[in-house]
This record gives C-alpha cells, sequence and structure tokens, in this order.
C-alpha cells in the first residue's frame, strides 16, 4: 500500500461552484436561502478543511419545499406526455455526459471518493438514466375481467403517487440521487430532496443543471440540513406522499415512525453485514481481489459491502496470504489523485467509529492482520485510515455483527457448505452477499440458502437498474431497479365502467 504527497485543486468549472459563500436551498427552481439564515460547514475529508457552506434547512425550508413541490405536481408538469418526460430524461443524462468531470470534482472533494472511481460509475448512471427514459413510456395499468352483473368493464390505471422525500446518504451521492430522480421524472412525481450534510454538494449542482435542461421548476427541490431538523421535518410532512431513504437502519426506524403522521409510502435501502463465501473451489485469482475490493471500495463505505469474508479452512492460509499481498497495490490518496484507488472516509466522527471498531475487534481476540491505524504524513490531516484485516474472527464478534462502515475486512473460517450459509444467516441484516466457487451447483446452493436481497456468484457489486438491488430483514425493503421500483412511485387506481 502506498500513499500520495502532493495538493490538488479543482478545475474552473468545480472551483465556480465550489468558492460561493454560501450554497442555498434549491426551491421551486430558484436559490432560496434558508429562513433561519444559519449555515452549516462541509468539510473536505482529504484535508479536514472547510470546503463550503451549507444553508442550514429546518421545518419552514421543508415545508416551502413540499408546497413548491405539490404546485408543481398539480401543475403543467401532470399534463407532460410520457414521450415528453422520456425525452427530458434523454436531456438529463446528456447533460450529465457533458458536466460530468464537474460533478467528479465536486463529489470527491465534498465526500472524499477518488476520482477514479467515481469516473467508473459513470457507465453505471448512464445505464440508470437509460432505464428511466424507457419506463416513463412503460407506465400501464391492466384490463380485467370482472363477476359483476350486467355490464361493467374493469381496469386499473397508474397514476403517480405525488410528493416525495428523498432523503439521501453520504456514501454516494452523486449516483445515488438518480435512483430517486430518475424515477420522479419517469413517472411524473415531483420530489423534495434532503441530502447528508457531509456530501450535499453535488446533489445542489445537479439540481441547477436540471433546471438548465428544462425540468420545470418546483419538480426537483433540495433542501439541505441536519437530518434532525430537515430530515425530519420531511419524513413527518403530511403533504409528503412518499419517502425514498437510504441510509444506516436506525434512521430508518425514525421514519418509520414520523411517516405514521399521513401513512407514507416507504422505500427503504438500510445498512448491511454482507456475507462473502470463498469456497475451495473458488478461483483465488479472482476471489482475492473481488473479496477485497467488495470490501475496500469506496473505502468500505458501501452499504452491499462484504465485511464478512467467509473462507473455507483448506484455502484460508493461502487466501489470507494472497490478500495481503493484494492490499499492497492498493494506493490511498487525496480524492483529486488520479492514481489513488481508494480515498478518505468522510468525516471525523466516521474516521473514528472505524477506528474505535479497530480496538473492539482486537479486545475480542480477533487478529489484525494489517492496517488499523490512522494515516500520517501528508494524509495526516484528512480522515485516511489504513485498509485492514482481521483474521480469526467469529461471529459472535461486533466486528463480525455491527455495521463499520470502513475498510476492516474479517476473515471468518469454515468447514462445509452448509456451515458458511449457516454463518452467513446469522445476521441481522440481508442486503448483498457473494459466494466464489466453479463449482456451480455448490454455488447455486449457496444462493438459494443465503437469506438476503442481492446474491453475486463468482463477482461482487453489480448493479443494473434492469435487474435491481434490494435488501431484507434489518437492511430494509422495496428493491431499487427493475419494474418494481417504479411501481413504488405510482399507486394503482381501480376503475369501474358502467356501459
Ligand atoms: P444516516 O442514516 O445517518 O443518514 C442518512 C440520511 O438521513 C442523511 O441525509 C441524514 O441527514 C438523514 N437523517 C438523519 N437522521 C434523520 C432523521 N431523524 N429523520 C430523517 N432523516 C434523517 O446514514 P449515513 O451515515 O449518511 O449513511 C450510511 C448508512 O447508509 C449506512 O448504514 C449504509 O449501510 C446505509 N446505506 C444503505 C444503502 C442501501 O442501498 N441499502 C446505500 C447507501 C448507504
Amino acid at each position: 500500500m502506498t500513499t500520495t504527497r502532493q495538493s490538488y485543486a479543482p478545475h474552473e468549472q468545480a472551483r465556480r461552484f465550489l468558492s460561493r459563500e454560501v450554497h442555498q436551498l434549491w426551491i421551486g427552481g430558484q436559490q432560496t436561502p434558508a429562513s433561519s439564515g444559519e449555515k452549516l460547514p462541509t468539510v473536505n475529508p482529504s484535508t479536514g478543511e472547510v470546503l463550503a457552506h451549507l444553508a442550514a434547512g429546518g421545518r419552514a425550508d421543508v415545508d416551502l419545499a413540499v408546497r413548491a413541490a405539490r404546485g408543481a405536481f398539480a401543475g403543467p408538469w401532470s399534463a407532460w406526455s410520457p414521450y415528453e418526460r422520456q425525452a427530458l430524461l434523454t436531456r438529463v443524462a446528456a447533460m450529465l455526459d457533458e458536466r460530468f468531470e464537474e460533478l467528479v470534482e465536486i463529489e470527491a472533494l465534498d465526500m472524499g471518493a477518488p476520482v477514479s472511481r467515481l469516473r467508473n460509475s459513470k457507465a453505471a448512471l448512464n445505464r440508470m438514466l437509460a432505464f428511466f427514459a424507457g419506463q416513463a413510456t412503460n407506465i400501464s395499468g391492466e384490463t380485467l375481467s370482472n363477476g359483476m352483473p350486467g355490464q361493467i368493464a374493469t381496469m386499473t390505471l397508474k397514476a403517480p403517487v405525488g410528493v416525495v422525500g428523498g432523503i439521501i446518504p453520504w456514501n454516494g451521492p452523486l449516483n445515488g440521487q438518480f435512483w430517486i430522480i430518475g424515477a420522479v421524472l419517469a413517472s411524473g412525481c415531483t420530489a423534495v430532496l434532503k441530502p447528508s450534510e457531509d456530501a450535499s454538494l453535488s446533489v445542489l449542482r445537479v439540481a441547477e443543471l436540471l433546471d438548465e435542461v428544462g425540468v420545470p421548476p418546483g419538480v426537483i427541490n433540495v433542501v439541505t440540513g441536519t437530518g434532525e431538523a430537515a430530515g425530519h421535518a420531511l419524513a413527518a410532512h403530511p403533504d409528503v406522499d412518499r419517502i425514498a431513504f437510504t441510509g444506516s437502519t436506525e434512521t430508518g426506524r425514525r421514519i418509520i415512525e414520523a411517516s405514521t403522521v399521513n401513512i407514507k409510502k416507504l422505500q427503504l435501502e438500510l445498512g448491511g453485514k454482507s456475507a462473502d463465501i470463498v469456497c475451495s473451489s473458488a478461483d483465488l485469482d479472482a476471489a482475492v481481489p473481488g473479496a477485497a475490493m467488495g470490501v475496500f471500495a469506496n473505502s468500505g463505505q458501501i452499504c452491499y459491502a462484504g465485511t464478512r469474508v467467509l473462507v473455507q479452512r483448506s484455502v484460508v492460509d493461502e487466501f489470507t496470504e494472497r490478500l495481503l499481498v493484494f492490499m499492497d497495490t492498493l494506493r490511498v490518496g487525496h480524492s483529486l489523485d488520479s492514481t489513488a484507488s481508494l480515498g478518505p472516509v468522510v468525516s471525523q466522527p466516521q474516521l473514528d467509529k472505524v477506528l474505535s471498531y479497530v480496538d473492539i475487534g482486537r479486545g475480542e481476540g480477533a487478529e489484525l492482520l494489517r492496517g488499523g491505524e490512522r494515516m500520517g504524513g501528508e494524509l495526516g490531516s484528512g480522515y485516511f485510515v489504513q485498509p485492514s484485516v482481521f483474521s480469526g474472527v467469529t461471529n459472535r464478534m461486533r466486528i463480525a455483527r455491527e455495521e463499520i462502515f470502513g475498510p476492516v475486512l474479517s476473515i471468518l473460517p469454515f468447514d462445509d457448505v452448509d456451515e458458511a450459509i449457516a454463518i452467513a444467516n446469522d445476521s441481522d441484516f440481508g442486503l448483498g452477499g457473494a459466494v466464489w466457487s466453479q463449482d456451480l451447483s455448490t454455488a447455486l446452493r449457496v444462493v438459494n440458502g443465503v437469506h438476503t436481497g442481492t446474491m453475486w456468484v463468482n463477482c461482487y457489486g453489480y448493479v443494473d437498474p434492469l435487474v435491481g438491488f434490494g435488501g431484507t430483514k434489518l437492511s430494509g425493503y422495496g428493491a431499487k431497479g427493475s419494474g418494481a421500483h417504479m411501481d413504488t412511485y405510482l399507486y394503482t387506481k381501480c376503475v369501474y365502467i358502467q356501459m
């Protein structure tokens, strides 16, 4: 593992955006100051320096934004045809293509993902926009037969649910916001987005760019601020019809409670502690880097990270040895360093949390084979933590049960596949997971046996909107992607017609 030594600056377009004194809320197609006049700092995690200030939105601002969204929902937007919404999504995709580098730099500086990772995410974003553009012209009800006496025709119609509250975490807002924006534009809903206080800037910039390509005022609004103030106000607002939430299980619980005020529809994408199962029949050339990056990508800040790496005992020594060699190729650096494969974690509290789990793991008797320290030198002022590996982990340990959300990989040995399935299922979460085996029947046994929303075989982390991605147990409900995703932005109207 190597580190970088240099200072980095964004290009002109991103610099101009970042130089604003305060980043205002985006309501009704306009920059709007927070009613309190207060602001929040947002920090560059690569340096620990304040990067920008965000307007600190609260209940009154959420109320204003919801009114703008409700007005837009009832306005000319409601008469846009599916073809017009599809054409709009196509323009959004073209805009993203053109402005992607600016957005990459803003995101990298705001939440710390290295530009190499963000640039690689462009293809996924293109697929997402293409998917939602297709969905705009694919909304249909059914004509149904019925058992009514007389001449009654019956059918169902699909209608947009209304105003959507989109509450977004910090670990990937540049792409993450489009799961909501895409569905909103395809379905004819409107939205108020509440990005994380640690990473709001790409969401604010995208809102302005959407305006430039013709998204009508009020269709997409952004209220920045804390979860306690702006997030809670959105989840509890009586005129918000649906919440799309991605974030921690604990916050998910709070949102369920707040949503009871008007029985909101909910989509909850929560935390995970996924098992990545490496069988003795695995191709270790693929499994070692695959399992490693299943944890270390985005510095471990991925909900479906395969942080419990279950390795069959007969290959555990070889796997571990090769894993440590692979880790020597990882390059940790400033998020604008295009040679860095890993950046910092998002904030000081997140760094503290990750390091505290390293202490917990040691205290529980696991053996720290690599890493476990904050990085120093030129990276010392940022929130960099060494990619870390524990061996000798048991599934009873807290490091195997709780979501760390940092670059900490635990190796848990197993003897046979049934034991691996039992360990994988002995978790409160059910988000991702993988099996590495060249024996298809073994792989399918694991796929069928593990209770989780998404399974990968001989790969890790692929997500295509055509297929979807989702969780079960404490990882939430309401899959992203596939027709099921769009369905949650629509409601069904049953129609009876006397002939
Ligand atoms: P978080 O739950 O702390 O915050 C997520 C969002 O909720 C933020 O915008 C925050 O301001 C807001 N929020 C906080 N308290 C709130 C409240 N009381 N009411 C309403 N909103 C509130 O999560 P995070 O730390 O930003 O992100 C990391 C978590 O997100 C991890 O648990 C990770 O697994 C999860 N995550 C899940 C997925 C998925 O698809 N399942 C994807 C990414 C991240």
